[in-house]
């Protein structure tokens, strides 16, 4: 299969939650494989992990991506987890043009982390599409990562899948571990009805800004790396595209599974 120049891919944004994902099959996971399914194929993936969060911009570059198991604690099963995509590194460098002036490093080190894969072994189980990720520059604020994203948008047409892995909420603090099932807290509930309907109206800037929005917004991200990959996907957007929420849920009473799929 392949895509033409008038049906750009979209750019999604996955909420991956807890790494066990990987191994199970549950609504979310087989929503995501659902995803996999009703997309045109991509020659290649570009990730954004809230998991490779850190000071300055890079690009992974090596033929063969590793598997990073960056969790502790799971059960085993869960370290013994391959994906094996193939990497791209004419990608990678194409990715350095396009976001020109910012410098991006070539990264020989990383890899696909498990915010990449964990959800990536159900999109696309054969692990066929080559995946290269970028980091997220841990002290750049808010604004840059969506004009990142912006610059990213192009890739679109020539049939990359712009992905963006974390949750749009996630407060690990008031996560109920083993606890299930457990209710949404109210300001989780609160704060992706507003997020949604901004998101629906097209409207990006209080979510660029959403430091601005209050406790709500506070509680939800408390930290801004699962956060920061909503906005590559959303800098992605163009006039025109749809916004969907092809995957819906909340996790542990603080974890949403929201995914955004623009386009
Ligand atoms: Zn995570």
């Amino acid at each position: 299969m392949t895509t033409t120049a008038t049906t750009p891919m979209p750019a999604i944004f996955f909420g991956h939650g807890n790494p066990m994902n990987a191994l199970q099959e549950n609504s979310f996971t087989q929503a995501w494989a659902g995803i996999g399914r009703a997309l045109p194929r991509p020659k290649a993936i570009v990730a954004i992990s809230a998991h490779w969060y850190r000071p300055g911009t890079l690009v992974t570059t090596m033929k063969k991506p590793r598997t990073i198991h960056d969790f502790g604690g799971f059960p085993r099963p869960l370290y013994e987890v391959t994906y094996p995509a193939p990497g791209d590194p004419a990608l990678a460098a194409r990715v350095q043009k396009l976001l020109a002036p910012v410098v991006v490093e070539q990264d020989e080190l990383w890899g696909l982390d498990h915010g990449t894969w964990s959800v990536l072994v159900h999109v696309y189980p054969e692990a066929d599409i080559p995946v290269i990720q970028l980091s997220i520059d841990e002290t750049q604020p808010a604004a840059f990562h969506f004009e990142m994203g912006q610059r990213l948008a192009p890739l679109r047409d020539e049939g990359i899948l712009i992905m963006g892995s974390g949750n749009m909420v996630h407060n690990l603090h008031a996560f109920a571990w083993g606890r299930h099932p457990v209710e949404p807290f109210d300001w989780l509930i609160r704060f992706e009805k507003q997020a949604r309907a901004l998101m629906l109206e097209n409207d990006p800037e209080p979510l660029i800004e959403y430091e601005a929005l209050g406790r709500d917004a506070m509680l939800s991200a408390p930290t801004p790396d699962h956060y920061l990959p909503l906005l590559y996907v959303l800098g992605a957007r163009r006039e025109g595209d749809e916004v969907t929420f092809p995957v819906e849920g909340v996790d542990g009473g603080s974890i949403s599974m929201l995914t955004v799929r623009i386009g």
